[in-house]
């Protein structure tokens, strides 16, 4: 169906679309021309895999998987594989820009690219995951590698998917490639660091635009929408802080405690009965209304279109850290700017994965591993001076920090493109 033709609502939930919004304004503030924004705008390659499995009950089944390779222009691409049942083409090219205008955010030597498989962990073993994972790496094997796009985990993959893919290329490539993926256990190449990257580097920016609003760390109340790897560890991390995490938001429910909830009871409490609900520090809410709740920072970490232009208009925090990856539409950003909410926007907020991504491969090529300590430091180094070029822009042109983060991103990816000039 033709993007005109669909209902206005359906048009802004599609993810593709309000990455192209995000990137004409920015194109357009930034006087791209033309045969720049067709470069920029259009992945430079896009893979359909069909995967044949075997299943643990001897049945065959195939499943679809995408990589999609937005840009290679500052370095190989990057970014994370998803394994769920509702992953489209549209979704994974989405995430794939993003994950080139991150990388340049940040300003580290990477292009963008994503990668996904339609099926339902949930109901698949382990062996299945295994098969599946090895299948789909076979299949793009000659597109990735250390230099040319290095894979990462993103929603329900894992550590143990990450030495999957490696061990598969390893195997086909009869040398031991660990910085082919990222995101891998410690004892296959990891990082120290990796799995909180995410979460704290929420934390870092987050204590920046604290900062610059004048608030106070220890009277800061947090709502966090996910208690996964990105939310759960920055509300550890802001909590070790001092913030009060008063809500926590997850699938089958939220949990309130306005004095400030103990996560790391919380996360206990879901260990031994599944759930974050009937926590006995806390109170369970409605977890459609706890977005919504008076707040100094709100943390989506969940997933894409949260907030929407049905929804932005109750929103009652401060500041907005989008840990997630396109937890607002961009029909909702003006919503947001008019109600003068301090957004962190994605590509900046969530970048600590990517950026310690980036020490990983750079540990894995040197065959040379630091400590916590030199990976943390190099990280708050990267997320403050990111922050600080993106609000900077955003004073100095006059626009918001999300259209500033796009700007710089696009200007720094532009001018790669033209240093190094059209191959023909
Ligand atoms: P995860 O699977 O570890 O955690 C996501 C959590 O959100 C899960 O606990 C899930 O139950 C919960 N959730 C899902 N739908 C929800 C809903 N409607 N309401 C409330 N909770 C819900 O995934 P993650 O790695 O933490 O990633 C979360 C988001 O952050 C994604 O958008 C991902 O692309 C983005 N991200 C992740 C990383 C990383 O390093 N993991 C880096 C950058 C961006």
């Amino acid at each position: 169906m033709l993007l005109e033709a669909t209902p206005p609502l359906e048009r802004e939930l599609n993810p593709w679309q309000s990455a192209d919004a995000r990137f004409k304004e920015a194109a357009a503030r930034l006087g791209l021309d033309d045969g720049m924004r067709k470069i920029l705008s259009t992945p430079a390659r896009e893979i359909t895999v069909h995967i044949p499995v075997q299943l643990d009950d001897g049945r065959l089944e195939v499943f679809t998987g995408y990589r999609v390779q937005h840009s290679v222009a500052r370095g190989p691409g990057k970014g994370g594989i998803r394994f769920a049942p509702d992953v489209t083409l549209d979704e994974v090219r989405a995430l794939a820009s993003w994950m080139t205008w991150k990388c340049a955010v940040v300003n580290i030597p990477f292009g963008g690219a994503k990668g996904g498989v339609i099926c339902n962990p949930s109901v698949l073993s382990q062996f299945e995951l295994e098969r599946i994972t090895r299948r789909y790496t076979a299949e793009i094997l000659d597109f990735i590698g250390p230099e040319r796009d290095v894979p990462a985990p993103d929603m329900n993959t894992n550590e143990q998917t990450m030495a999957w893919i490696m061990d598969t290329y390893s195997m086909h490539h009869r040398t031991t490639v660990n910085a082919v993926v990222t995101g891998k256990p410690l004892d296959l190449g990891g990082s120290r660091g990796r799995p909180e990257a995410t979460g704290r580097g929420c934390l870092i920016v987050t204590l920046q635009a604290l900062r610059r609003l004048g608030l106070e760390p220890s009277a800061t109340r947090v709502v966090i929408q996910g208690f996964g790897n990105v939310g759960g560890m920055a509300a550890k991390l802001m909590q070790r802080t001092g913030f009060k995490i008063i809500c926590i938001i997850e699938v089958d429910g939220a949990v309130y405690n306005p004095k400030g909830l103990d996560v790391l009871a919380l996360a206990e409490h879901r260990k031994e009965t599944g759930s974050i609900t009937g926590f006995p520090e806390g109170e369970d809410i409605d977890r459609d209304e706890a977005l919504f709740l008076d707040c100094d920072v709100l943390l989506p970490a969940a997933k894409e279109n949260v907030i929407t232009s049905q929804n932005a208009g109750r929103i009652r925090a401060k500041i907005l850290c989008e840990g997630a990856n396109g937890p607002t539409t961009a029909v909702a950003d003006s919503i947001l700017a008019e109600k003068r909410v301090f957004v962190i926007p994605d590509i900046l907020a969530n970048a600590g994965g990517v950026t310690v991504s980036y020490f990983e491969w750079v540990q894995d090529r040197q065959g040379f591993f630091w400590n916590e300590q030199l990976v943390n430091g190099r990280l708050e180094e990267i997320m403050v001076n990111s922050f600080r070029d993106v609000v900077g822009y955003a004073e100095k042109h006059q626009v918001h920090n999300r259209t500033a983060a796009y700007m710089l991103a696009l200007d720094r990816v532009a001018f790669a493109i033209k240093l190094r000039g059209i191959y023909a």
